[in-house]
């Protein structure tokens, strides 16, 4: 894994230091000696981390860090900050203003490829997720680009990971804001992540007779828990095995004694970072939904039903199978809309498609072809069967009255037109068109009723 580093700092020695090692590494690195030069490069150039100094002339790296989370466009680079001064202030004041990390100088060369690694790890995920968010609709875009400052931070629920109960009741004395449980038994790790709730487990290194990191491993397999945050509480003397852990993929670390104001900056920053992922995520998913199905019914829409039809028709014909398709028009439905309003209509809609979808099977495939007309799409079906499913919607309508909130309930009915794929040259195009004509057939012969076009 490779990623641009860039680093910012107004002594060039202290540059030139850094460069090296992060060269040794195969990372590409850009500098800048100046705040202002370092938002520039964040704008133009595309930069995975920023190592940031604090003090510096000018701008000092608090206002720099600030104005790159502020913005939209850069808010998402992680920042790493670096100071000479080991004080807790300093930190808090950086983890304030959205700083992701922090390092002391002489950096210490474990602690600076474990941070940059498992930050810009971090950032590739949510990277590829704002790149899908962003191929999807425009509503999804404004989602997505949301400044990660807007995800609340607060009210995490967390799990601590502790054998010692004085220990873990301390922590969570200090973490006040959170809803905190603990647990003493690793065992139980397992079972109580499972459950799905927690957004970040803080986990003791110090175990007398447990592995801390095959807790890690095993929460990482629980899938619900694959993308848990993970804090370690370490000793000085568990150095070498946090950074196992962080290249394990556990999400940071805080050394004992735990400083307070620390503690809680940290677990911020996890949980925001958690809960912006999970939103990218959702927006991905919801606009790939709204992408294929109704709004209204909730049915798939026409687009994909298309695109359906043209691969369920090559598979039916290459393996000689028979395979139907109905279409289904509200009858008078311009009335209802007419007499009782188009929120009645539109309610009418909806239960008529909640109907449908109880009386088809789990293969067929049902979408709204556009107005008050819908059609489904049945493999494997052959004529008696395909005229017993449309029969079976068409009843399930006429039989029982729509009540949807107008003054009385309705009689709503529905007429149907049929038809099957006819060897191995019939078009999508062609079988619409015969399931069409059947359904002209059926609306003029009375409505209510089922009609089988042949070809
Ligand atoms: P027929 O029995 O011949 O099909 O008569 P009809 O009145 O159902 O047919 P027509 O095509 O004349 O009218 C269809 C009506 O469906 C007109 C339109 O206002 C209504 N419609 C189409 N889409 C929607 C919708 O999304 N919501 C509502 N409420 N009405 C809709
Ligand atoms: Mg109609
Ligand atoms: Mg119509």
């Amino acid at each position: 894994m490779t990623a641009r580093v860039l680093i910012v700092d107004d002594i060039p020695t202290n540059v030139r230091l850094l460069q090296a090692r992060l060269m040794a590494e195969y990372f590409e690195v850009v500098t800048a000696s100046s705040g202002r030069e370092a938002l520039e490069a964040c704008n133009t150039h595309d930069i995975d981390i920023v190592l940031l100094d604090i003090m510096m002339p000018e701008m000092d790296g608090f206002e720099v860090c600030r104005r790159l989370k502020a913005n939209s466009r850069t808010h998402h680079i992680p920042v790493v900050m670096i100071t000479a001064l080991d004080q807790p202030s300093d930190r808090v004041r950086g983890l304030e203003v959205g700083a992701d990390d922090f390092l002391t100088k002489p950096v210490d060369d474990l602690q600076l490829m474990a941070r940059v690694k498992s930050l810009t790890r971090l950032k590739s995920l949510t990277d590829e997720l704002r790149a899908r968010a962003q191929t999807g609709q425009q509503i999804a875009i404004e989602d997505a680009l949301r400044a990660m400052d807007a995800v609340s931070a607060d009210g995490g629920r967390l799990l601590v990971i502790d054998p010692d109960p004085r220990h873990a009741e301390r922590v969570k004395g200090y973490l006040l804001t959170h809803s905190v449980d603990v647990i003493t038994d690793p065992a139980e790790a397992i079972f109580r992540v499972s459950e799905g709730k927690y957004e970040l487990a803080l986990i003791s290194m110090n175990f007398p007779d447990h592995d801390p990191l095959r807790i890690c491993s095993q929460i990482r397999n629980v899938e619900v828990a694959r993308t848990l945050p993970i804090i370690l509480m370490a000793d000085e003397a568990d150095r070498p095995r946090v950074v196992r852990g962080l290249d394990l993929g556990v999400n940071d670390f805080i050394m004992r004694p735990i400083e307070r104001n620390e503690l809680s900056a940290r677990v911020r920053t996890q949980v925001r970072r958690s809960r912006y992922a999970t939103e990218l995520r959702e927006t991905v998913n919801h606009t790939m939904a709204l992408a294929v199905t109704d709004e209204l019914t909730g049915l798939y829409n026409r687009r994909y039903f298309d695109r359906h039809l043209t691969l369920m028709l090559d598979k039916a014909q290459q393996q000689e199978r028979d395979m139907a398709v109905m279409i289904i028009d509200m009858d008078f439905f311009k009335a209802v809309n007419d007499t009782h309003g188009h929120g009645i209509g539109d309610a009418v809609l909806k239960e008529f498609s909640a109907r449908l979808r109880r009386n088809i099977r789990g293969v067929d495939l049902a979408c709204r072809f556009g107005g008050e007309e819908f059609v489904v799409l049945m493999p494997d079906t052959e004529y008696r069967q395909a005229q017993g499913v449309a029969e079976r919607v068409r009843t399930a309508v006429s039989e029982k009255l729509f009540d949807v909130g107008a003054i009385r309930p309705l009689i709503v009915t529905v007429s149907v037109g049929l038809a099957l794929n006819e060897g191995d040259t019939d078009t999508p195009e062609m079988l619409l068109k015969r399931a069409d004509v059947a359904l002209y057939r059926a609306k003029r012969e009375g409505r209510n009723r089922v009609v089988f076009d042949a070809a």
